[in-house]
């Protein structure tokens, strides 16, 4: 094939990585970079220098013509303001290509027009961005050309954060320290750092782009805001891994080309469970550093899209009825000498350690729920969480059979002496191997899932960053290895207090596992029995981000201020009444532009038909019959529609913040589900001819 390449030869081809820093870098610059990156040294501005000029030269190689400061500010996307290398023409008219270590180090974009939260007065409206040394610069080709692109942090004038890196750093930091007492509690002085480990599963739609064109709402918010269910849905269960067709193939295979150009680590790549949805996953890495590559993937997945004619969609609910979007964060800590602190081994009873981060991790989890359901909370997700589709939006913790068995012999019986083992699994044909079972079977239904060495957090939303969530877990659970390693480092006896310590945990933070079906009914009721928090909006998540609790657990390790927080649950607010805004009007534009005049025109049809036909002297009560239907619906539709237009009205003129949000989800998206609905039935009565846009049938099946 024409097209052939090598993956090894092409992997991290546009990264300015340790490779290439290793061969382009003097010795001593290169050791001090090394030490900035592990955190133990500043970098020194002639080092940067240094740097810079590498960094230059190699993407100018690349046909870089612009660097940009890449950052992710709170809207959800990424966000850089490019700047070319061009020096000012000399006397001889010349220019030169430059970039000072001042540049890298440092950005200045106009920062007014982020959402700050109130942070930044518009007056002074400065922002910095910072690099993030420890995650690696790349060059980005697409239209513009070719971009050196350098991760950053981006904060305020006094040092606020206004971004998603920021906090996540600093998460890293709290963890990195408490994890680290943790390993020497069971004599480990080995390892000099902790990091979390984070693997993205990403889930999207794909669709075909003249269809999406033809689609206002899906151009506007990114959702259809109409459509009925087409005859087909996903009852067949026949596209969960189906052979994946050949225009999504070229599509992934440029993707993941792409992809690993950039060095990032694509793996994975299935059909998912509704028709048209796919997902990608990477292979694991450094938590900033996979949080980067998540933002980075989203971006490629949608201009990837654009050249195959095809609409990336990464909303969590693009249609109603057809199962959402969501990306399952991945998350273990992993010290720099080799060992993943989740990992049980095949004994964990004998584990002792792993029982104690294990126990760890349940009470964080129990003790900060809200907070790590606050973390998946966005605009989009409303639609999945708490509504009729998993994950709930309770969070419980899965365990599994094996790990379950062990809690419970210590919190009844006082200690753990056994450890269920994994079976054979036999295939009953004498031409496959036998297979060694895990020891637990899977369970999809869990939000928070331990799967092997590692949990899995599966609420964050398709569209959002995982950032958020990472932030919280880091913090929350080096918050409990604090309070462990408190009380730990202190006991006489330490192996005696540690076991006290594993029971007490299990015991008291047990109510948080839940083996069981997560999307039942019944878990519904038993959750609220065991005085478990049931969040079903976003708008209702929120004050958690501000409550004392909150507030405490993040000052105490430095992650985030009480004005940060403050900042961050305005723009939250404020994200939701803007979305659910955009989609108002949408709806509005598309009802009264497009579907009230479709819909009389075909009344228009069938009055004549009926006319005619009732004039020849024939039976036209079906023709009657279907016009009283058609125009009835189109009553209800019109009316629906004077109703939004008021509400939103009303909605848009309120100051932002909490009353506006709450009037947007109880009275605005109420008057929106009103009108959808009787537009949605006339979708299924009315001509297709007459019908303004392609259906859901025709975008799920036709890619
Ligand atoms: P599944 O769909 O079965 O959950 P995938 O292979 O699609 O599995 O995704 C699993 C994700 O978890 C991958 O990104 C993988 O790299 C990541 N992962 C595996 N081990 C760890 C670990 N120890 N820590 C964090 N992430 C991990
Ligand atoms: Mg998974």
């Amino acid at each position: 094939m024409s097209d052939y390449f090598n993956v090894a030869d092409i992997f991290g081809e546009n990264v300015f990585n340790d490779t290439v820093m290793r061969e382009r870098l003097p010795k001593n610059v290169y050791k001090n970079l090394k030490l900035a990156m592990s955190g133990e040294k500043e970098l020194v501005l002639a080092d940067a220098d240094v740097i810079a000029n590498a960094m230059k030269d190699w993407a100018i190689e690349k046909g870089a013509t612009h660097y940009s400061h890449w950052f992710q500010p709170l809207t959800g996307t990424t966000a850089e303001k490019q700047d070319s290398f061009l020096s000012a023409p000399n006397t001889s008219g010349k220019v030169l290509m430059e970039f000072s270590g001042k540049e890298l180090i440092k950005g200045e974009p106009d920062a007014s027009s982020f959402p700050s939260g109130g942070l930044r007065a518009t007056f002074e409206a400065r922002g910095y961005t910072a690099w993030d040394c420890t995650s690696p610069a790349f060059v980005r080709e697409d239209a513009t050309g070719a971009t050196l692109c350098i991760p950053t942090a981006f904060c305020s004038y006094t040092g606020e954060a206004l971004d998603q890196k920021t906090p996540l750093l600093r998460s890293m930091d709290a963890i990195n320290e408490q994890a680290l007492r943790v390993v020497r509690l069971f004599g480990n002085t080995t390892a000099k750092k902790v990091t979390p480990s984070v693997g993205v599963e990403q889930e999207y739609f794909l669709i075909d782009r003249d269809l999406y064109l033809k689609r206002k709402d899906l151009i506007f918010s990114r959702r259809t805001l109409f459509g009925a269910m087409p005859p087909k849905g996903q009852e067949l269960d026949d596209h969960y891994f189906g052979a994946i067709r050949e225009r999504i193939g070229a599509f992934m295979k440029d993707i993941n080309k792409e992809l690993w150009r950039l060095g990032v680590t694509a793996k994975t790549q299935h059909n998912e469970v509704a028709p048209a949805q796919h997902e990608l996953a990477p292979i694991y890495a450094q938590c900033n550093i996979a949080t980067d590559n998540n933002q980075l993937t989203m971006e490629v997945l949608k201009k990837v899209a654009y050249r195959h004619n095809l609409a990336c969609l990464l909303h969590e609910k693009p249609f109603a009825g057809v199962n959402g979007s969501g990306k399952h964060n991945n998350w273990s800590l992993t010290t720099d000498d080799g060992m993943n602190m989740l990992d049980p081994g095949n004994t964990p009873h004998q584990n002792i350690q792993f029982l104690l981060v294990l126990g760890a991790v349940m009470k964080a989890v129990d003790r900060h729920a809200n907070l790590l359901r606050e973390s998946a909370a966005n605009v989009g997700n409303d639609h999945r969480l708490g509504a009729n589709e998993a994950p709930p939006a309770i969070i419980s913790i899965f365990l599994g059979e094996q790990l379950e068995d062990v809690i419970m012999q210590l919190i009844d019986r006082g200690d753990a002496t056994s450890s269920i083992q994994k079976g054979k699994l036999k295939t009953g044909a004498s031409t496959l191997p036998d297979f060694n079972k895990d020891a637990t079977d899977r369970n999809r239904t869990s939000p928070f899932a331990f799967t092997g060495n590692k949990f899995e957090f599966r609420m964050v939303g398709s569209s959002d960053s995982v950032a958020p969530a990472n932030v919280v877990l880091n913090t929350i659970v080096a918050e409990s290895f604090k309070e462990i390693c408190d009380e730990l480092e202190n006991a006489p006896n330490f192996d005696m207090a540690c076991h006290d310590m594993i029971k007490r945990l299990f015991t008291d933070h047990h109510r948080i596992v839940f083996n069981g079906n997560g999307y039942s009914d019944e878990w519904v009721e038993e959750a609220e029995a065991r005085g478990l928090a049931n969040i079903k909006s976003m708008v209702d998540s929120t004050p958690t981000l501000i409550s004392p609790e909150t507030v405490t657990l993040f000052e105490t390790f430095g992650v985030y201020t009480k004005a940060e927080l403050l900042s961050r649950a305005e723009i939250k607010y404020e994200a939701y009444s803007k979305a659910i805004n955009i989609e108002a009007r949408a709806m509005i534009d598309i009802a009264g532009k497009q579907i009230i005049p479709a819909v009389i025109s075909y009344t228009t049809e069938l009055a004549n038909s009926y006319l005619a036909v009732s004039e020849a002297g024939c039976d036209a009560s079906t023709q009657k019959e279907i016009l009283d239907k058609v125009s009835a619906l189109l009553r209800e539709t019109k009316s629906a529609l004077t109703k939004l237009q008021t509400v939103t009205a009303t909605a848009s003129a309120m100051n932002s913040g909490r009353e506006q949000a709450l009037y947007f989800r109880d009275e605005v998206t109420t008057a929106m589900t009103a009108l959808r609905t009787p537009a949605d039935e006339l979708e299924m009565l009315v001509d297709k001819e007459y019908w303004p846009f392609p259906s859901y049938g025709d975008m799920l099946f036709e890619v």
